[in-house]
């Protein structure tokens, strides 16, 4: 069911409009914008980004395998999904993959700053797409799945997040989450992608698990190839004035297949059951277990 980001009243509607207090959302090229304030973006925020993300996802090693690894997860623990949601979804690399992997499910992909949502509209032409504050997810007890990956991250009120995300799931359904891993690897990279924190292990599971959620999988992963990527950060701190601050993402195309090559070895190990301890990222997978209100 839909939940009125106005007066919170939940109804079923294909269009949007609340029947208590008649709010309706604006429209951008058809999209939803259901929180128009922070739709722009604030001090800080790279609107270019976006089109540099979209150029560079399908190429780079690690938004495939990010990719693959997910849906390693998904089809694991929710082969049956039927309705998911993505929060973030920014230029729809991830939900394309999961549409691939998926083809029955209806998908919605979601992302506060609607800079982004057009490149989600041509990537994924299925999947219904709207642009809200994930701190008031507009559904109540709606998917199956929600996943949102690389973005809890740049929320200071990630816990509200949280527990947005276990009202807008069926009993029984569950998250699929990736975060940046270890404050210790704090650098550049995370202020230039306004991140608020990278995760310590036992805090990222603590606050799902308050939300209401049981932990049923969790994995460091860019466990392998964190002596390249520690390499990379100190390199920054030598140069700081290196102002390309997505060069990570700009390999010379033998290191990007190298290192593609290393992370499917990790994945094989991972679904061997293979846990890494340390790594760059972390994810995890847990289901709505209880009610909370
Ligand atoms: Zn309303």
């Amino acid at each position: 069911m839909k939940r009125c980001p106005n007066c919170a009243t939940t109804y079923i509607d294909a269009d949007w409009i609340c029947p208590a207090c008649s709010f309706a959302p604006l429209r951008e090229a058809g999209i939803p914008i259901l929180a128009p304030e922070l739709a722009q973006g604030g001090a800080g925020f790279h609107p270019e980004a976006f089109a540099k993300l979209a150029a560079v996802e399908a190429e780079s090693f690690w938004f495939r395998a990010r990719n693959r690894l997910i849906i390693l997860a998904l089809r694991r623990y929710f082969p049956q999904m039927q309705r998911y949601l993505e929060i973030g979804c920014g230029t729809g690399y991830v939900l394309a993959g999961i549409a691939d992997a998926y083809p029955q499910a209806n998908l919605t992909g979601s992302e506060v700053f609607s800079v982004g949502l057009p490149f989600a509209a041509v990537r994924v032409k299925n999947a219904e797409l709207l642009q809200m504050d994930a701190r008031r997810i507009p559904y109540t007890n709606e998917f199956d799945v929600i996943g949102a990956f690389d973005v809890l991250e740049h929320i200071k009120e990630d816990e509200t997040v949280l527990i947005e995300m276990h009202r807008a799931l069926r009993l029984g359904g569950g998250i699929a989450i990736t975060v940046p891993q270890h404050p210790w690897l704090w650098s550049q990279q995370d202020e230039y992608a306004c991140h608020v924190r990278r995760y310590q292990i036992a805090e990222l599971r603590e606050k799902v698990s308050h939300a209401g959620f049981t932990v049923i999988f969790e994995t460091s992963f860019v466990s392998l190839l964190l002596p390249a990527m520690l390499v990379s950060r100190l390199s920054q701190l030598k140069s700081p004035s290196n102002d390309d601050q997505m060069s990570e993402l700009h390999l010379p195309s033998f290191i990007n297949r190298i290192f593609e090559g290393v992370m499917n070895i990790e994945r094989q190990l991972i679904r061997l059951g293979v846990r890494f301890p340390i790594g760059g990222s972390r994810l995890l997978i847990a289901r709505k277990s209880e009610i909370c209100e």
